[in-house]
């Protein structure tokens, strides 16, 4: 059990990415705090672990919004390991982008993660050991038309993980960043199936990928496996060179 011992929170655990990232966490013997908004979501993930024999806990906040993020940190305690995964992608181009979208975007995709460092990375320095995963997105690597504002705000998380990868590195604290392709996930799923084909032939393999197939890679870099790995961008992508 390569995690026994340790807790982890995964924001966005209710769905998606973050869902699937909870459960192998779990698996792997955390104690799991699965973060998000929709208590039935939550309450459900929480089930799954219990009922496969993990440890798991619902915290609810809103990472919109500063003090809930605050408050989520606190309640949260001692975390060892950080799953920065809540995000939202609205693929617009930039004369369609409202301001309250772009203040969204930059809120959930960059502030809600600084905030969640700022707050439990000294925690985690204190103890002499921690490990952070933040979830990007191949598109900060590869813009894309039309993907300007979410590519914009998960490019600066990436910039941000390599900062706190130099930060913290002495201190026993690793921060690393996972770039998924297109990915089966309740967001995806609201995509028409045309967009998500067009989607899924940007990849050599010419699929989407599954949750599961993107969590393996963060509970990987999350574990003591990856103890001398930091300041990474592991692409979770299908095979990028065929992407133009
Ligand atoms: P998803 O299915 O849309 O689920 C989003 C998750 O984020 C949910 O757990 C949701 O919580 C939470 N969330 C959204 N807004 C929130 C807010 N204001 N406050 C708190 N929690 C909030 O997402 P996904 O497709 O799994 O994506 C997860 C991450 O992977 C995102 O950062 C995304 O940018 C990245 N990514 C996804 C893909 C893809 O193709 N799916 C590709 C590359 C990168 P509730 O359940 O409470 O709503």
């Amino acid at each position: 059990m390569a995690m026994s011992g340790l807790t982890a929170l995964v924001t966005g655990g209710t769905a998606g990415i973050g869902r699937a990232v909870a459960i192998q966490l779990a698996q792997d013997g955390a104690d799991v705090i699965v973060h998000g908004r929709d208590a039935d979501r939550g309450a459900s993930v929480v089930t799954e672990i219990e009922a496969a024999g993990g440890k798991a806990r619902f915290l609810q906040a809103d990472l919109g919004a500063a003090d809930d993020i605050k408050r989520l940190a606190h309640e949260a305690g001692d975390v060892d390991v950080l799953v920065n995964n809540a995000g939202i992608y609205k693929f617009l181009p930039t004369s369609d982008m409202t301001e309250d979208l772009f203040d969204l975007h930059m809120s959930l995709n960059t502030k809600a993660p600084y905030l969640l460092v700022q707050a439990l990375a000294p925690g985690m320095v204190q103890r002499g050991h921690g490990s952070i995963v933040n979830i990007s997105t191949l598109a900060a690597a590869v813009p894309t038309k039309g993907t300007g504002m979410y590519s914009a705000s998960k490019a600066a998380l990436e910039q941000l993980t390599q900062i706190w990868a130099a930060e913290y590195a002495e201190q026993g604290v690793r921060v690393n960043t996972v770039a998924p392709g297109p990915t089966r996930t309740p967001g995806t799923d609201a995509m028409d199936a045309d967009t998500l084909k067009a989607v899924a032939d940007t990849t050599a393999m010419r699929r989407i990928a599954e949750p599961e197939e993107v969590a393996s890679a963060v509970t990987f870099l999350a574990s003591r496996r990856a103890s001398y790995i930091t300041g990474a961008v592991l692409e979770v992508a299908g095979g990028r060179p065929a992407i133009g």
